[in-house]
């Protein structure tokens, strides 16, 4: 049914991450009656375990040309964060060709100009969401990037001086060894160089989105658990088909992260998705952790979680559906071990694996599709979780419109 303005009165939002439930949430800030289809329930997918930072001032574009170079020495040491499996999938090797030729900074600076808009609007969407009855707080911490020389620390600061200059500057301060020490009490004699990061937060991600979730019901959703194998437009509006149930809404939101493809490509998104699927634990620990910990070197992200630290690394392109490989949390504990004291490696808990929406241009797929009244939001990569506020705030807006906002040019998922 039309509205008399005519946007559209009702829609089903595939996918209940945090992309899908924010899109959801802002949808009925604007009079939508929404319907939210998941296969599990609530941050089931990569909203649940991941690091959990809403740290815009970090959200640095995946393509650097450095990439390249680690990728191929990647692809012969099991043990390295990056693991490309040497399979015959030909649709991987077709994405990580594309993937490659835009490791070059001229398509990096394109993603961190693109990224701008939903950078600078993260944390007021979050701040939206918590002020309006979404019952979970975002926390304002420092983040601390430490490294085991001054010179491994200028690699971070010289991407912090690009990001200011593709216009996104990021509060920061050098910390002595000493610094660094009072900073992160866990930090081994290995450690020697530390770059403070202000002005970004940190959740507990799986708790916050359950509670977008509980807020969007609230608001008088309906919920739905199935899973969706076609969206298609009929005369009245789209008709969402599941395993076990039909749809007809005004319109529809396929929010499915990793799952985009499916869905997206038979609505005529031709820029893929692949699953970065990265792993994470949470730990006892003996010392203090006052906020996030960063270490690069290791291509690991540490959060303070239930009174322990969440640790999370590894990019690994594998189905998003293939169990999870104990070698890789073993590969995460021997890189970080020797960085950290004061941990308790061995009494980890929630070992989980989850599965970044990676596009090869960098950039996340929002908006409209080949359908009429078909929109997809997805492949937000690394920076999901801090993007999807924003993401849904900005899709809403499109959706009730019928006008695309400016800062969702770039996202277009026909390109
Ligand atoms: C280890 C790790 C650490 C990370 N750390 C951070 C971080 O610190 N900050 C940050 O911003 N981002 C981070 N990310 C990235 C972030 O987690 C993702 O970008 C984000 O969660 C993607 O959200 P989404 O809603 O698009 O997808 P998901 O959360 O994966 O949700 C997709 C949903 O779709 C459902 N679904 C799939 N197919 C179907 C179907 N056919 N029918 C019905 N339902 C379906 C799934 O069940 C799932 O619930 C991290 C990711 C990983 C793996």
């Amino acid at each position: 049914m039309e509205r008399l303005d005519g946007g559209p009165r009702s829609a089903v939002v595939v996918g209940a991450g945090v992309v899908g439930l924010a899109a959801a949430w802002f949808l009925q800030e604007r009079g939508v009656e929404v319907t939210v289809v998941d296969r599990t329930g609530f941050a089931a997918g990569a909203s649940w375990g991941n690091a959990g930072w809403i740290a815009p001032g970090l959200a640095i574009p995946l393509n650097e040309p450095a990439v390249l170079r680690y990728g191929l020495r990647s692809l012969f040491d099991p043990a390295a964060p990056l693991h490309i499996p040497l399979t015959a999938d030909p649709g991987l090797w077709s994405f990580l060709t594309r993937f490659a030729a835009h490791c070059r900074w001229s398509s990096w600076s394109r993603v961190a100009k693109a990224n701008l808009p939903l950078n600078e609007e993260s944390i007021e969407a979050y701040d939206v969401l918590t002020a309006n009855g979404v019952e979970a707080p975002t926390v304002d911490a420092p983040f601390t990037a430490a490294f085991t020389s001054a010179r491994q620390a200028r690699t971070l600061l010289r991407e912090l001086e690009r990001l200011a200059a593709a216009g996104q500057p990021v509060e920061h301060v050098e910390l002595s060894t000493a610094d660094l020490r009072d900073q992160v009490p866990l930090a081994s004699s290995a450690l020697a160089a530390g770059v403070r990061i202000d002005g970004q937060r940190f959740v507990a991600p799986g708790e916050f989105v359950q509670a977008l979730g509980r807020a969007v019901v609230a608001r008088g959703a309906t919920i739905r658990t199935s899973v969706v194998v076609g969206v298609r437009a009929d005369n009245a509006g789209v008709v969402v088909r599941a395993k076990d149930d039909v749809i007809s809404a005004d319109a529809a939101v396929v929010a499915t992260g990793a799952w985009l493809p499916g869905l997206a490509a038979r609505a005529g998104v031709r820029t893929p998705v692949r699953a970065g699927r990265g792993y994470s634990f949470t730990v006892p620990v003996r010392k203090p952790v006052h906020g996030p910990i960063y270490l690069p070197e290791a291509r690991v992200a540490c959060t303070p979680y239930q009174g322990g630290l969440r640790v999370a690394g590894t990019m690994e392109f594998r189905d998003p559906d293939a169990p999870l490989d104990e070698a890789r949390v073993d590969a995460i504990i021997a890189s970080v071990r020797p960085l950290l004291d004061g941990v308790r490696w061995e009494d980890r808990t929630d070992v989980w694996v989850g599965s970044r929406p990676v596009t090869p241009d960098g950039r996340a797929l929002i908006g409209a599709t080949r359908i009429p009244g078909v929109y997809v939001a997805g492949g937000h990569g690394m920076w999901g979780l801090a993007q999807g506020p924003v993401t849904g705030r900005l899709l809403a807006e499109q959706i009730t419109t019928g006008k695309q906002p400016a800062a969702l040019r770039e996202f277009d998922p026909l390109r």
